[in-house]
């Protein structure tokens, strides 16, 4: 198949980019290179022939109809997205024209692609996003794929519009869509202004590692090799029209989570142990949904899949990679932004 990936420089879609090709498939990555990107995260597939990038933003209707017309995919997997929930508190106006705005133009310029070649019933357009459109949980519960939308940040919200936007031209042109709404992902590559990412690196700066509130917010967290895994299984085989939750099976609180890598650091820096008296707990972040969990019965059903990891397994592995990988994070410190979250500025 050939696949043209959107952000696929990114944390998810890169890691996407790598297992396509490794399985065979043709990819064209189109990312217009934001502060988040790292044409790093796929040098392994960089000089593979079945590899190709477009530097492309999807606000540029022009330029995504070029795409296509260049590279005629069977399939597009739409993961460019601003992505970090801080961000869009401060600076929501990006989120929503890329997020919105932006998945408008590909829908558009998809369906012209599609109509134009005669409505290929192979054609699939695969739609990324969040578990966060859900809204926030009480104790008990989870989300199903017919759980109400309840959006509380920008970013989330901007998601959620993506996502009906998606469902419309399925069902007012026949656009073959799929969706996946997934929980948080972690793993190597991970830009370091995320969760995991700022607890090992602060944990390795002997510096303070911020935890939101009293730490008892709950993830479920998904690691990335496993999602990657998953988003070409619905690909391949989701039924059209339909949206399918992957979780990792993994719920747990974010200061359970901290511990837990405070302890597989401890386990290879044993000089500097314990690494948990680092922890400081900080003012929350508004809006600050408390619990979010995925009940993924529909994929495990329908498809089969489960994830191949548990969290300690997991989080030992991404440890373990940016222990072994300093070449790759220690440039994305200077970005825009980074050193300021990371409180190192
Ligand atoms: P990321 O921020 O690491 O990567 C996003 C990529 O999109 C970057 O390479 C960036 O350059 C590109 N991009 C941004 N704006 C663009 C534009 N206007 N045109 C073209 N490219 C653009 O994000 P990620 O964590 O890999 O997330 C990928 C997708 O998965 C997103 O849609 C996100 O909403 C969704 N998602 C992520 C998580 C998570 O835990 N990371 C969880 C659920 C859903």
């Amino acid at each position: 198949m050939k696949i043209l990936i959107t952000g696929g420089a990114g944390f998810i879609g890169s890691a996407v980019v790598r297992l396509a090709v490794a399985r065979g498939h043709s990819v064209v990555n189109l990312d217009s290179l934001t502060y988040a990107a790292n044409l790093e995260n796929v040098a392994s597939v960089s000089q593979s022939p079945l590899y190709a990038f477009e530097q492309a933003d999807i606000r540029d209707r022009a330029a995504l109809d070029r795409i296509l017309a260049r590279h005629r995919p069977d399939a597009i997997m739409h993961l460019a997205a601003e992505s970090h929930v801080d961000r869009s508190i401060d600076g929501p106006g990006a989120f929503i024209e890329t997020n919105v705005t932006g998945t408008y133009n590909l829908l558009e310029a998809a369906r012209a692609w599609w109509s134009a070649e005669g409505r290929p019933e192979r054609f699939r357009f695969h739609h990324i996003s969040t578990d966060e459109v859900f809204g926030s949980l009480g104790e008990t519960g989870q989300f199903t794929e017919a759980t109400p939308y309840d959006p509380r940040s920008p970013y989330s919200a901007s998601k959620a519009a993506s996502d009906h936007l998606v469902r419309a031209w399925h069902k007012t042109y026949g656009l073959p869509v799929v969706l996946t709404n997934c929980s948080n992902n972690y793993g190597p590559f991970h830009f370091p202004e995320k969760l995991v990412p700022v607890v090992i690196l602060n944990a390795l700066h002997g510096r303070p590692i911020p935890v939101y509130g009293d730490g008892g917010n709950v993830r479920d967290w998904l690691y990335v090799e496993d999602h990657a895994d998953a988003l070409l299984l619905v690909l391949e085989r989701g039924r059209i029209g339909r949206s399918y939750n992957i979780g990792g099976e993994n719920e747990a609180r974010n200061i359970d989570l901290v511990r837990s890598i405070c302890a597989h650091m401890d386990r290879l820096r044993p000089d500097a142990a314990p690494h948990d008296r680092l922890i400081s707990f900080v003012a929350d972040r508004p809006g600050h949904d408390r619990r979010y969990a995925i009940d993924p019965s529909r994929i495990r059903d329908e498809l089969g899949w489960r994830p191949s990891v548990t969290v300690e397994e997991g989080l030992g592995r991404t440890v373990e990679w940016y222990l072994e990988n300093q070449d790759w994070w220690r440039p994305l410190l200077a970005r825009q932004g980074v050193g300021e979250r990371l409180g190192t500025a």
